[in-house]
């Protein structure tokens, strides 16, 4: 998207992978394809001439004559490439830097979420809540919907425009957005994540604390993480910006949180007769299968505090809620069977997320492994072994899982499958349900990535979910 868009605002654009595969060269060849057709197109026409060019195979020189470098994701800061930019004295920006330089919050004001975990959630959920109040909205971002064809207005209908945009940024993105400046925003949680890319855990809460800067309205943090809140005191945001805390508990001034199972408002009260704006019930919540988990009826918090910052009503919270759903593969739950409830929370891809899901449940079948990204699991198991049934291992990384289970849940039994074939997750939901009761939750929450057994973790959460219709249809 960054290459069609600065090309068809005229740039000259070299693409650069250091990869030359058949999956490069495919997607080189479309590029290609795409810039030659529209020349073709604007010939004669007097439009100026978008020219892409793709260099595969060589990630480390910068190309002659560079003005701009444009990043994706993957690449770390210490890649050669960038160090030969800071040398030239030649700027790198993120896709989402990027989208704010060409028309920043001009297309609409951006309430902006990040965190370790529930980002995409707590996104959906105040896309739901601004659609609710009758606001024209996406949810854009990491999410999966880039920004630059959102502000450029790429697939869509010619004269759609936006009132706000609910925005998921990743850490990667921040790092390399200066100058991005939110309406409101929230960092929902921190927590040791993709520490070989930001080099250090203070490196990576440094760069989740730019979502703060220059802030308007909002500044919303997570009172259970302090972390969270420091980043806002250490921000430097506009006059007048509140911080706006959100909690489980009950909340102080210039808080969101619950009170007997209601969510309330104390920062944004519309009466100023009355302290308090109750907001939705946590029922409100669509569950995915019985009430929500913890974690969820914070993102609905988080989402709240920055529709509230946003001016939207109270009535529409609960409605956005209401008709809020999950994407799959987050706590989503699968089937029944034998009594036994079957709950895909693939996307839980580290051990943050994973502790968050196994909180959820009482007895508990859990299903983890797979790549651990440098992780340590010993207070993962340590909290959760009072709720473990058994545990059914998979993946390339099982022996430290099953090693912090040794040290920590010494009784509770493992299967440990020593597979990391994709038919791995037949056999493992399998030996789940031997090992579960009725009453008992089967849990897939791998507190690893999946691309040691799968393409990615919706494939996962895909063979979990044939894996328990196997079952099922076998009559367990
Ligand atoms: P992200 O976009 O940040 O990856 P998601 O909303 O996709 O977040 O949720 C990813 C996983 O993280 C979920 O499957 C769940 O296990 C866990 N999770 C979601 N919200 C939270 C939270 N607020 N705190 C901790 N874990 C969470």
């Amino acid at each position: 998207p960054a290459a069609r868009a600065l090309a068809g605002l005229g740039a000259r654009v070299t693409v650069v992978n250091g990869t030359d595969g058949a999956r490069e060269r495919a997607q080189a060849a479309e590029l290609e394809q795409w810039a030659a057709a529209r020349s073709a197109s604007r010939e004669g026409g007097g439009g100026r001439r978008a020219g892409v060019t793709v260099r595969l195979g060589d990630g480390e020189t910068l190309p002659e004559g560079t003005e701009v470098v444009v990043t994706s994701p993957g690449w770390k800061p210490s890649s050669p490439l960038f160090l030969a930019a800071e040398q030239a004295g030649v700027p790198v920006w993120g896709d989402v830097e990027l989208a704010w330089r060409l028309r920043g919050s001009d297309a609409a004001p951006w309430l902006a979420v990040t965190g370790t975990n529930g980002k995409t959630t707590t996104v959906r959920m105040l896309a739901s809540i601004l659609g609710a109040a009758g606001l024209r909205t996406a949810a854009v971002g990491n999410i999966g919907v880039p920004l630059v064809d959102v502000v450029l207005g790429e697939g869509r209908t010619e004269g759609t425009s936006y009132d706000v945009l609910a925005v998921e940024l990743s850490s990667y993105q921040l790092h390399w957005a200066p100058s991005v400046r939110a309406h409101s925003a929230a960092v929902l949680n921190l927590a040791p994540d993709h520490l070989d890319w930001h080099g250090s855990m203070a490196a990576y809460a440094a760069d989740k604390g730019r979502i703060y800067e220059g802030n308007t309205v909002a500044c919303v943090y997570n009172v259970a993480d302090p972390a969270t809140e420091d980043l806002v005191r250490e921000a430097d945001v506009e006059e007048g910006c509140r911080a706006i805390g959100f909690t489980l508990g009950t909340p102080g001034p210039s808080q969101l949180g619950i009170v007997d199972d209601i969510l309330v408002d104390r920062a944004f009260v519309e009466n100023r007769q009355r302290q308090a704006q109750e907001l939705a019930e946590v029922a409100d919540i669509a569950p995915a299968s019985g009430k929500p988990a913890p974690h969820n009826i914070a993102n609905a918090l988080a989402a709240a505090a920055l529709a509230r910052a946003f001016g939207v009503p109270a009535a529409a919270v609960r409605e956005g809620l209401r008709s809020f759903h999950p994407d799959a593969h987050r706590i989503q739950h699968i089937a029944d069977v034998a009594g036994v409830s079957y709950i895909d929370d693939s996307k839980a891809t580290n051990t943050h997320a994973a502790e968050a899901s196994l909180a959820a449940y009482e007895h508990i079948v859990w299903i983890a492994g797979g790549l651990a990204k440098g992780a340590t699991f010993d207070e993962l198991v340590r909290t959760a072994a009072g709720r473990l049934r058994g545990v059914v291992l998979i993946g390339a990384d099982r022996a430290l899982i099953r090693e912090a289970l040794t040290r920590h849940a010494p009784d509770v039994p493992v299967v440990d499958l020593d597979r990391t074939d994709t038919g791995a997750m037949s056999e493992a939901v399998r030996e789940a349900a031997r090992l579960a009761e009725p009453g008992d939750t089967v849990l897939l929450a791998p507190a690893c990535a999946s691309m040691d057994m799968f393409v990615n973790y919706n494939k996962r959460g895909e063979a979990f979910a044939d894996a328990v219709g196997e079952l099922a249809a076998a009559g367990h």
